[in-house]
C-alpha cells in the first residue's frame, strides 16, 4: 500500500492520491534572463529540466516551471548551445530563482567563429545558476 506523498492518504499504488495533491506538492523554478544588450534579445532561451523542455523565454524577462519535489538538473539552451546543467533541490512549495546569461556579447557572426570552441568546451558560452 502506498501513501500519498503530500497528504499521507492511502492510494492504490500512485505517488499522489489526487491531481490536486500532486500539483500542491510541486515547487517552482523562476528563471530570469540577465539584462543584456541587443544581442540575444530576440532569441529564445529554452529551459530543460532533466532533459525535457519545460519552458521557453521569448522576449519576456522571466518564466516559471513547476517541478516535482526532489533533485533536478536544469539546463538552458539557445540555438546550438546548451549550458552546463545545474543541480537544484526543490522542496514542496518552494520557489527557486535561477538566472540565465551568456558570456559572450558579440554580434551574430561570432557564433560561427566560436562554434569550434564550443565543441571543445560545451557549456562554456551559456550559463545558468542559482541566485
Ligand atoms: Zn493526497
Amino acid at each position: 500500500m502506498m501513501k500519498c506523498k503530500w497528504c499521507g492518504k492511502e492510494t492504490d499504488g500512485e505517488e499522489y492520491c489526487s491531481e490536486k495533491c500532486r500539483v500542491e506538492s510541486q515547487g517552482t523554478l523562476v528563471i530570469s534572463r540577465r539584462k543584456q544588450f541587443l544581442y540575444n534579445r530576440s532569441r529564445n532561451y529554452r529551459i530543460l529540466v532533466d532533459g525535457v523542455e519545460v519552458a521557453s523565454l521569448e522576449n519576456r524577462e522571466s518564466t516559471t516551471a513547476r517541478v516535482a519535489p526532489g533533485r533536478h538538473k536544469v539546463q538552458a539552451k539557445i540555438d546550438w548551445c546548451k549550458s552546463r546543467p545545474v543541480e537544484v533541490d526543490v522542496k514542496s512549495g518552494e520557489q527557486l530563482q535561477l538566472q540565465i546569461g551568456c558570456y559572450v556579447r558579440f554580434p551574430y557572426v561570432w557564433r560561427i567563429i566560436l562554434f569550434p570552441i564550443y565543441l571543445i568546451m560545451p557549456g562554456w558560452y551559456l550559463f545558468i545558476r542559482r541566485i
